[in-house]
């Protein structure tokens, strides 16, 4: 049926029910985050939700449960018989976190975090995974998907740094595209594809403290520098919905703000998707942000600045107020319809209203072995050589080895969180087919596999001294070090060296002589810097997710060559987190007053067990009008002695401007694979406007002036004429 007939035949409770979305915790028995188990559908509320209430969407996974497939299939199937036996019979729109994959089912195939995407820097990768995502989501008959998060991560100390694709502008863009494309095809009705959500609208991967929601204060010429590229582009590529920023900006929290909400994401952007709260932002607007003294306010408020839908979640408070706002006058039906249109357009954009459920049994390739290759190849190309002195790796396969540290025998710390669970802390009972590092190290050491010792746990010292012992006889120590899973506030931090007692292990371990091969498998870069020093090789994970162990175990013996490349900048000092794309007075080459640019680990940064060589940068002419299109080529060569993966990163810096530029940016890369010995031409084409930048009156500009293109360490200038 026609979006507009439809509409004209909705009361005012039918509209504003399309706008409520409730937590699926509040359909079954017991607390909302604390169902009763196992989980049991509570009849009255789930007539009351669904039939009375009429609700346009329901989220999330039964708190504490990992359903099946066949059990998600049951559960959507009853929602949308309920709603067939509503008057007008709009089906529900299921929304799920499937971030890395469809977490929240059992048995589904996760793959990395986009950390670790990021780090991989391959974009077909990216496209291919979230392919297989919106498979194996649909096979859920769950059609809507709260990813990608596009919140460039600007402050390494936030919890949510690795559900993004990293520190920069550029990759976190085409990462996003790519990622959008993969979910939703060209057609997201298809019985593979699902609606994306970008989030989170937007500035959220930049809190003042580090921590996850406390205020931002971003000047307008960054926002619309650093924070909407990624959105704009991926708007152009067709998401279909939005999700909001929780967090405030500038003192407004952006949940309230129109001119964020309506004149840029609405009026510059052309966003006509769906624009959905994140988690109670709405009430809190009155108890957290305190801008509205009643919830009837800040129902007002967020309805005014351009939501749709809001995610309320455990009650339906908003859709009652919002009831009253209208009825009162000081809500127009227009503003109401504008957003119950958008909303019914996703839902039959998906297809919802001729196939809302869809039979587990037509989906073969759910959790199968096309989808597990792509989970391991993608998490193989994912984990970052980051130190390999004297060649040490890879090791040999009857070396003696200890295995210790905390991370060293958990899925969690190889997934994260949004891993089974919201904390990821169902990840090693779900996840238990997968090895960890230690057992698949021990699987392909066979009987030559030497020892581990936890020697410390994520708390506490466990068996410390005998870790030590160990290490004694052993011909190498793989220490694997860094976080366990989490999200949001509850992995917010207040010192981000790395804990004291995974530092006094490695302080041992490292006091021994054996040479220390130090594993990080964390979601941001804790700090290592008082023993990094006397490690000899270090590998970095960024939550690669469940064959995390398997590529990492076959990096350390030679299997696998690297090629990931670093997606932020890995500080060296607590207070120095700049990112690679700092101003110059952020690097000033003076003694020791700690000024001069100096992070343990560079962006881009990232080690391979060959060695490529680059030569031969061209630029096909000296000079550029703002409409030709910049040409380089370069040669690549393989020059070691095996084959591998190289990310080739174009740099790119305007040595003048108005506006004091970043010491560089990148504007392009490329992943290309070269037999041993073999080398490769590779072209790029760059606009000259993905070099402008927002001007002093926060518009974008491009100034004429010259300009340095740089490429590993080939580098060429040219000038942009005016
Ligand atoms: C998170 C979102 C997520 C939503 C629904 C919120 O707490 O911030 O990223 O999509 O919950 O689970």
């Amino acid at each position: 049926m026609h979006i507009d007939q439809l509409l004209q035949q909705m009361t005012l409770e039918e509209k504003v029910g399309q706008m409520t979305q409730v937590s699926i915790d509040i359909l079954h028995h017991g607390e909302p985050m604390k169902i009763e188990l196992p989980p049991r559908i509570n009849e009255e509320a789930f007539d009351t939700l669904v039939r009375k209430k009429m609700v346009g969407s329901i989220l999330n996974v039964p708190s504490g449960y990992l359903p099946s497939r066949q059990e998600w299939y049951e559960l959507i199937k009853k929602i949308q018989d309920k709603a067939e036996e509503t008057r007008l019979k709009i089906p529900v729109l299921y929304g799920i976190d499937a971030i890395h994959g469809v977490n929240y089912c059992k048995d589904a195939t996760l793959f990395p975090q986009p950390l670790s995407i990021g780090a991989s820097f391959n974009l077909e990768k990216a496209a291919q995974i979230a392919e297989a995502t919106a498979y194996e989501c649909r096979a859920a008959s769950m059609p809507w998907n709260f990813s990608p998060a596009l919140d460039v991560g600007r402050n390494v100390e936030w919890p949510r740094m690795w559900e993004s694709f990293g520190e920069d502008v550029y990759l976190n863009t085409v990462m996003g595209v790519a990622t959008v494309k993969g979910y939703q095809g060209d057609d997201p009705s298809a019985k593979d594809k699902v609606a994306a959500c970008l989030k989170h609208f937007t500035g959220y991967g930049i809190p003042l403290s580090g921590k996850d929601r406390t205020p931002a204060w971003i000047p307008e010429r960054y926002l619309r520098e650093y924070f909407l590229p990624a959105y704009e582009a991926t708007i152009e590529a067709g998401a279909l919905s939005i999700m909001i920023n929780s967090g405030e900006i500038n003192g407004i929290p952006v949940h309230a703000s129109h001119y964020l909400l309506t004149e840029i994401l609405r009026g510059e952007l052309g966003f006509e998707g769906l624009l959905v709260t994140d988690w109670r932002d709405i009430i809190y607007l009155h108890t957290r942000h305190r801008i509205a003294p009643t919830m009837k306010e800040a129902v007002r408020l967020a309805v005014e600045a351009g939501v749709d839908m809001s995610m309320t979640p455990f009650n339906t408070e908003f859709t009652d107020l919002l009831i009253e706002l209208v009825r009162e006058g000081s809500i127009s039906m227009d503003r109401i319809d504008t957003s119950v249109r958008r909303i019914l357009a996703v839902k039959q954009q998906l297809g919802l209203f001729d196939e809302a459920v869809h039979l587990p049994a037509d989906y073969p390739a759910f959790g199968g072995q096309e989808h597990q290759q792509l989970s391991y190849d993608s998490a193989a190309e994912s984990i970052v050589l980051l130190k390999n002195e004297d060649q040490l790796l890879p090791l040999a396969k009857d070396a003696k080895i200890l295995v210790c540290g905390p991370a060293a025998n958990n899925q969690r710390a190889l997934n994260g969180g949004w891993t089974s669970s919201w904390q990821g802390d169902m990840a090693d009972e779900a996840l238990r087919n997968h090895p960890t590092i230690l057992e698949a190290i021990k699987d392909r050491q066979g009987d030559h596999f030497f020892e581990y010792r936890e020697g410390v746990n994520y708390e506490v010292e466990v068996d410390f001294r005998e870790a030590i012992w160990k290490a004694q006889e052993a011909d190498y120590i793989v220490l694997c070090l860094g976080e366990d899973s989490y999200t949001e506030d509850c992995g917010n931090l207040n010192d981000l060296h790395i804990p004291d007692h995974q530092m006094h292990l490695a302080l041992a371990m490292v006091e021994t002589g054996k040479p220390v091969i130090l594993v990080l498998a964390e979601g941001r870069p804790r700090i290592i810097s008082q023993f990094e020093k006397e490690v000899k090789a270090v590998l970095a994970c960024f939550y690669p997710g469940p064959r995390g162990g398997e590529a990492l175990a076959d990096i350390l013996f030679g299997k696998v060559n690297p090629s990931a490349k670093m997606p932020f900048t890995y500080p060296q000092y607590a207070n120095s987190l700049v990112p690679y794309d700092h101003k110059y007075t952020e690097d000033r080459d003076v003694d020791e007053s700690g000024l001069s640019f100096n992070p343990q680990y560079a962006f881009g940064h990232g080690l391979s067990y060959t060695s490529f060589e680059y030569s031969d940068l061209q630029l096909n002419q000296k000079s550029y009008k703002a409409d030709e299109h910049i040409q380089l080529s370069l040669t690549v060569k393989n020059t070691g002695q095996r084959s591998g993966k190289e990310a080739v990163l174009v740099y790119i810096s305007d040595l003048y401007a108005s506006i004091t530029p970043p010491v560089k940016r990148l504007r392009a890369f490329d992943k290309i694979e070269l037999a041993a010995g073999e080398s490769k031409e590779i072209r790029f084409s760059i606009n000259p406007s993905d070099l402008s930048f927002v001007g002093q009156n926060n518009e974008w500009i491009l100034e004429a002036g010259t300009f340095k293109v740089e490429i590993g360490s080939l580098s060429q200038e040219f000038e942009l004429l005016g």
